[in-house]
Order: structure tokens, then sequence, then C-alpha cells
């Protein structure tokens, strides 16, 4: 296992990001406080480039890359918010991205990719593995791999959300963050350590895919199915090793949220704060609104990971009585 990275790096990534990532804002809702009994604050990461964090943890990845490797380019597969972090981030950084997907990967999600500059190669979900194809690509061209979440810099870099957020409103008595291969979770962690150490970080994945909630209570790594839910950003199997590390280590626990509270927040947040949050970026708040914790009367930060999703199906989720 590669060196896990530490607050150091965090603060680092807030250097190189300053100027080429948003710092987002930081939004308060009377309804939100007055609902949970707190002073909630909530990171809108919805607002960030490309519309979720991940810009954060690949403009990081990328920024250290050496002249080789951003000569020779960047591969990612992913067919979510981290392909088009990579392919805008290395298109702001002069540096050729590839992007894996699979053929029926949704044709906006697709456009998109490329229109931040990234050559799109597809696979066939049922008979290829992206895994190999990906290998294959990246060794024939010399292109450098950078995985969604278990990777130091893209750690560090999603990190920043955090340490933004305790810079702009100082200390926090929890913080929520969205949880699926636990690269937001891990570097929230670290800023924390930093910035607000008596802060409880807590991670919240949907409720379907809880494999990093058995993770933490069985101290080792457990592997679960593709799980079904609405929040398509936090459908892995499992967490990372490093980001299993911090979250062990760390974390003062894991809670899920069912897709009917993902709705409910959706609805929150649109009538309320009129904002648009996709499925897996509610899945904080609906973790402090719903969940165990007991947050009356505390400072509570939550991260609102992304804002990416189809109007039609976004349309769906919004509609009365449904
Ligand atoms: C990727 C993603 C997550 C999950 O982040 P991890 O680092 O994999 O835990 C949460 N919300 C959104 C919007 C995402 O794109």
């Amino acid at each position: 296992m590669t060196a896990l990275p530490t607050y150091n790096d965090v603060a680092a990534a807030a250097r190189r990001l300053a100027g080429h990532a948003h710092r987002t804002p930081v939004l308060r809702s009377s309804w939100a406080d007055a609902e949970l009994g707190a002073q909630v604050f909530f990171k809108a990461e919805n607002f960030q480039r490309t519309g979720a964090f991940k810009f954060r943890g690949a403009y990081n990845t990328l920024a250290q890359f050496s002249d080789e490797q951003r000569r020779a380019g960047v591969l990612a597969f992913s067919s979510g918010n981290h392909a088009q972090a990579i392919a805008l981030a290395a298109r702001t950084q002069g540096i050729p991205s590839v992007i894996v997907m699979p053929l029926d990967a949704p044709a906006t999600k697709m456009a998109a990719t490329r229109e931040y500059g990234a050559q799109v190669v597809t696979y066939d979900r049922f008979t290829e593995d992206r895994e190999a194809i990906a290998r294959r690509i990246a060794v024939e061209r010399g292109l450098t791999l950078v995985p969604p979440y278990d990777h130091a810099q893209v750690i560090a870099g999603q990190g920043t959300a955090a340490l933004e957020l305790f810079e702009d409103v100082g200390a926090l008595d929890y913080l929520f963050v969205p949880l699926g291969g636990g690269g937001l979770t891990s570097g929230c962690l670290l800023a924390a350590q930093g910035l607000a150490p008596q802060c409880r970080v807590i991670g919240v994945e949907p409720e379907a895919g809880n494999d990093a909630q058995q993770s933490f209570r069985a101290g080792r790594i457990v592997r679960i199915a593709t799980p079904q839910t609405i929040a398509d950003g936090a459908q892995t199997q499992s967490v990372g090793e490093l980001t299993f590390a911090l979250i062990r280590q760390h974390a003062d626990d894991v809670l899920t949220a069912t897709d009917e509270q993902l709705v409910e927040a959706l609805r929150f947040f649109a009538a309320r704060m009129k904002i648009v949050v996709e499925p897996t970026g509610a899945l904080a708040f609906a973790g402090a609104r719903h969940g165990t914790a007991d947050i009356r009367g505390t400072r509570v930060g939550v991260i609102i990971s992304g804002g990416n999703v189809d109007l039609e199906r976004y349309a769906r989720f919004i509609a009365p009585g449904v």
C-alpha cells in the first residue's frame, strides 16, 4: 500500500487549486436549521466546475504529473463525474485525455465528456472487461491511469472541499459527507484533523449499498454486488485500501440513507433552497436528517457533493406524489 496522505497534502492541494477550482459557496437555510434543530452549513459542490467535487481530486493529481506523463496523457474509466472531471482538468492543463466508457452510457454524459476535450473509447459492458481494456490502452499509449478514489493525490484534492468549509465557517461539531469509494470522506477526514480536530466526520452511503458501513463495523473491507440505488455516484462495490485505512482510523461513523430519503432531500433542496442536486449529492443531508447522530443544538457541516442529473430523471424525482 502506498503511503497515506495527510493534512499537509490537503493544504498543498488547496494551494494548487486556488484560481483553478471554484471556491464554492457555503449555503444556509433557516428551514434546515429549524428542522434539524441545529446550525447547518451546506458546502455546495454542485456549483463546482463540471458540477461535482471530483474536479478537485482530478486537478490536484494532474498538476503533479511529470513532463513525460503530461505529454503522453491521462486515462480514466468512468461513466460519471470522475470522467468529466479528468477531461476538464486535463484540458485546462494541456494534457491529452482518454476516457473509457460503456457503449450504453447516457449520450449526454458521453457528449459532455467529449466537449470537455477527452477522447472517449467505448466498450461493451456485457462482453468486455473495462479494466483490461483500460490497462491495454494505457500500456500501448503510455498513459497514466487516474482512479476515481483510491489514490493519495485524489483524496487530498477532495479534502479541499472540507478545508474551505472550515476556513469559511470555523470549527464544526459534525461533518456529514456522501460516501461511495470513500475518496471524498477520507479527504474531509484529513481536513478535519488539521483544522477542526474535535469535529465528528460521518460518511453517508446508500442503504442498498452499505458496504462501507459493513466494512467500518467489521474492521476489514467488505465487498458487495453492485447496489441498486438512485445514488448512481455511490454504486461502488467496496471502498479502497487507502480510503478504508483513513475511514477506519478517523471516521466517527458510517450511516446510510434510503432512496426515499434521497428523493425527499432533492425536493427540499429544490423547494426550500432553490438548488438542483443529484441523488448522490443529497446523501449527507439525508444522513444528518434521518440518521442516528444526535445533532440537536450543534454546528453541522453538510457536503452537497454534486448536481449532475438528467433533467427528465430529475423531473420524475421532483414531481409531486411520485
Ligand atoms: C463520486 C461521487 C461521490 C462519492 O465519492 P467517493 O469519493 O467515491 O466516496 C459522491 N457524490 C458525487 C456527486 C460523486 O460524483
